[in-house]
């Protein structure tokens, strides 16, 4: 199924173009936390979270990635915002970035339960406000697995835009095999049920932690 065109082309470029008039009520939150907070840090930890519904939420209790899958994790379209040549990294924050931090983790394994190594994790999304950088790399990079078939990614929650809700994008490319494009979800998000595409077998597991928030899941490739 096709990624709605209207939603991640027509909006998410609406966004884009206007990336830099950012709304007054946004201004106007920032400081209200900075100044609860004190600390001047731009991130915000999960109890003063720009999206309420993931603090609301709280998502389930972090599953052990232990676990062996039972099925190959299902592609979705990329949409029109992959970008290639994303940098190497295992954090996308960089300075200025505002929202609510993740740390993102987890497996590449087959369905015989093997981990992978060196599978290249290639990652992009929308900011906390629903944007893409389509002009550079922000919220853009590339990580490979190690020899347990493990990946961390630092990055924030992604905010959603019009006709998605909160997501993820990833190519999961393992050597000797077909590059697998899906996109990860955030449960408790009422937008879920309004997106076309939402998968539920491609939510992650969160939790809230002291910086924030922390997800695992676990990629299945053929194999
Ligand atoms: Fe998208």
């Amino acid at each position: 199924m096709l990624e709605p065109a209207a939603d991640e082309s027509g909006g998410g470029r609406a966004k884009y173009a206007s990336v830099m008039q950012v709304p007054t009520i946004w201004f106007t939150a920032v400081a209200a936390i900075l100044a609860l907070s004190g600390c001047g840090q731009p991130l915000t930890t999960a109890p003063t979270t720009s999206t309420p519904s993931l603090a609301a939420d709280g998502g389930p209790a972090v599953a052990s990635t232990d676990a062996c899958p039972t099925q190959l994790t299902p592609p979705q379209t990329e949409g029109p915002y992959f970008k290639a040549g994303s940098p190497a990294r295992t954090s996308l924050i960089e300075s200025g970035m505002t929202g609510t931090r993740l740390v993102l983790s987890g497996r590449v394994l087959t369905l015989a339960c093997a981990p992978v190594s060196g599978v290249t994790l290639d990652f992009w999304q929308a900011d906390a406000g629903g944007t893409y950088d389509n002009s550079g790399y922000r919220l853009r990079g590339h990580q490979s697995t190690d020899a347990a078939g493990r990946y961390s990614v630092e990055t924030i929650v992604p905010g959603e835009y019009p006709g998605r809700t909160e997501h993820i994008h990833v190519k999961v490319r393992a050597p000797g095999k077909a590059v697998l494009t899906t996109q990860l979800y955030f449960s408790g998000v009422a937008r879920n049920q309004e997106d076309s595409i939402f998968d539920s077998h491609l939510l992650v597991t969160v939790q809230n932690t002291a910086t924030g928030k922390a997800a695992t899941f676990d990629f299945v490739t053929s194999s």
